[in-house]
C-alpha cells in the first residue's frame, strides 16, 4: 500500500476523534487507520485530509466526512466475506475502507470520470472491487442479492430494487430525507417479504440523483 509517513499521526488522531464521537466498532477504527485518505484528494488538499469533514473531489461531488463513513460501515455489522454493494463510489474511501474490512465489494457511480480515478485509486492502493458505472438507484442486479448495501448519496424515498437486492437478512443503510438533510435508515431484510426499518441521526449528504431518486 502507497502511503506517506507524514500522515500517520494526523490519522492517528482522527481514529481517536471517532472513537469519542461514538464509534465503537475497533474493526471499523482500524480501517480508517489504515487507509491513505489523502491520496483520494487534491495535493492542494492534502492538509485537511485527516480532518473530520467532507472534501471536494470535483464534479459538484465531496469525499465523505469519516465520521459518516464511519457510521454507515458501523450500521452495515459487516463479517468477513460479506457481498457488499454500494451506490456512489465518489472518492472510493467508503468501498477501500470495505475492502479493509474484509468484504466483496461491488461499487456503481454515475459521473464517468470519477469510476474512471475511482478505479485507478484501488489499482494503486491494492484493493479488489467491482465498479460499474451507471444508475445505482437500481442497484446492480448482475451480483445480487447482497449482504448488505450502502448508499452514500441522500435519497428522496427508500429505491424498491435496493431492498428486493438484500439476502434475507440483508441490511440496507440509506440517508433519506429532503434536500437539506437525511435520516439514517437501516432496513433489514427479515424474510423473503418483511422488512425492519430501524432510524437513526441525520446527516447532510449530496443528492441521489436517478431514475428512483432526484431528478438531475
Ligand atoms: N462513497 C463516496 C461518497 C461520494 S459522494 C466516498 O467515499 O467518497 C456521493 C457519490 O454518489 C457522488 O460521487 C455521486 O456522483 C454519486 N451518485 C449520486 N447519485 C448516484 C446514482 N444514482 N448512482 C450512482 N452514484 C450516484
Amino acid at each position: 500500500m502507497i502511503d506517506d509517513r507524514r500522515f500517520a499521526r494526523p490519522r492517528k488522531k482522527l481514529v481517536e476523534e471517532l472513537r469519542e464521537k461514538g464509534i465503537q466498532d475497533e474493526r471499523v477504527l482500524m480501517a480508517i487507520s489504515k487507509i491513505p485518505r489523502h491520496s483520494l484528494v487534491d495535493t492542494a488538499l492534502h492538509s485537511k485530509a485527516y480532518n473530520d469533514t467532507a472534501l471536494p473531489i470535483g464534479m459538484g461531488q465531496t469525499i465523505s466526512q469519516p465520521y459518516t463513513v464511519a457510521r454507515q460501515t458501523e450500521l452495515l455489522e459487516i463479517e468477513q466475506g460479506n457481498k457488499i454493494l454500494e451506490i456512489g463510489t465518489g472518492s472510493s474511501y467508503q468501498c477501500m475502507v470495505l475492502c479493509e474490512m474484509g468484504a466483496d465489494v461491488f461499487s456503481v457511480e454515475r459521473h464517468n470520470e470519477l469510476y474512471h480515478r475511482a478505479k485507478e485509486a484501488l489499482r494503486n492502493q491494492g484493493y479488489k472491487a467491482m465498479l460499474k458505472a451507471g444508475d445505482g438507484t437500481l442497484g446492480w442486479s448482475t451480483y445480487a442479492p447482497y449482504d448488505g448495501i450502502v448508499v452514500t448519496a441522500g435519497a428522496p424515498v427508500v429505491p424498491q430494487d435496493l431492498i428486493k437486492q438484500l439476502t434475507i437478512g440483508g441490511k440496507l443503510v440509506i440517508p433519506v430525507g429532503d434536500n437539506k438533510k437525511q435520516m439514517m435508515l437501516k432496513i433489514t431484510r427479515v424474510s423473503e417479504s418483511e422488512y425492519h426499518q430501524e432510524e437513526f441521526d441525520n446527516f447532510k449528504f449530496v443528492p441521489l440523483i436517478g431514475e428512483k431518486g432526484w431528478d438531475n
